[in-house]
């Protein structure tokens, strides 16, 4: 029996990523979108690896298998198989640390190189509840992301301001490249997958009868 013959029943399988430097969040971030709470221990070992959560988007299911670096980038090894065959991406810094701005050019670039080429990704200024410590306005990253063809939001994985809304919207623009054609979930490596929903309309797009009353067995 194949991986994805659950009980679950969704459209689409996206693989999502969460870059960026340590401790900008990504690993609360991760908590809070799937469990809707702060993770208040600030244990930067066990960290959170992977998470999975079904979203609606627009009336389509689409589940979200997420990756988290497990630490990896305290060692600059964020490893190619990491990368492969994403299709979404959180790019994240923390609005209270210039440095963690300075490094997203970086971050970019092994994005661009060592994921799929189509790979859909936003912007993250995480920790928007410290704004009295802020070093990054705004402006300035809208500006960075603008530039660099990237969807922007400021987050707090502490609040859970927007934290739903970035991975939401990150799986929206993915949608809308495969209805427009430019995205083939069929191409190998794009991080996409067909869930039981879609495959069920492929194989029998008019259902012949509407679901009838079931005989009662007693
Ligand atoms: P990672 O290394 O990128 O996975 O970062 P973590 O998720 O481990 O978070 C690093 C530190 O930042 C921890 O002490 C968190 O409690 C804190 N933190 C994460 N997100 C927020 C946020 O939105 N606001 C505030 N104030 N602190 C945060
Ligand atoms: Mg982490």
């Amino acid at each position: 029996m194949s991986q994805t013959a659950m009980s679950e029943t969704y459209d689409f399988l996206f693989k999502f990523l969460v870059i960026g430097n340590a401790g900008t969040g990504k690993s609360c971030l991760l908590h809070q979108f799937i469990e809707k709470k702060f993770k208040d221990d600030s244990n930067h070992t066990i960290g959170v690896e992977f998470g999975s959560k079904i979203i609606n988007v627009g009336g389509k299911y689409v589940k979200l298998q997420i990756w988290d670096t497990a630490g990896q980038e305290r060692f600059r090894s964020v490893t190619r198989s990491y990368y492969r065959g994403a299709a979404g991406a959180l790019l994240v810094y923390d609005i209270t640390s210039r440095e963690t701005y300075n490094a997203l050019t970086n971050w970019l670039t092994d994005a661009r190189m060592l994921a799929s080429q189509s790979i859909v990704i936003i912007l993250c200024g995480n920790k928007r509840d410290l704004d009295a410590e802020r070093e990054v306005t705004f402006l300035e990253a809208s500006r960075f992301a603008q530039e660099n063809e990237l969807m922007f939001l400021e987050t707090s994985a502490l609040t859970g301001e927007n934290v739903e809304e970035a991975f939401v919207q990150c799986a929206r623009k993915i949608l809308n490249k495969i209805e427009s054609g430019e995205l083939d979930p069929e191409r190998m490596g794009s991080g996409i997958q067909y869930g039981d929903a879609a495959l069920r309309q492929l194989r029998s797009p008019r259902r012949a009868q509407a679901p009838s009353a079931q005989e009662c067995g007693c």
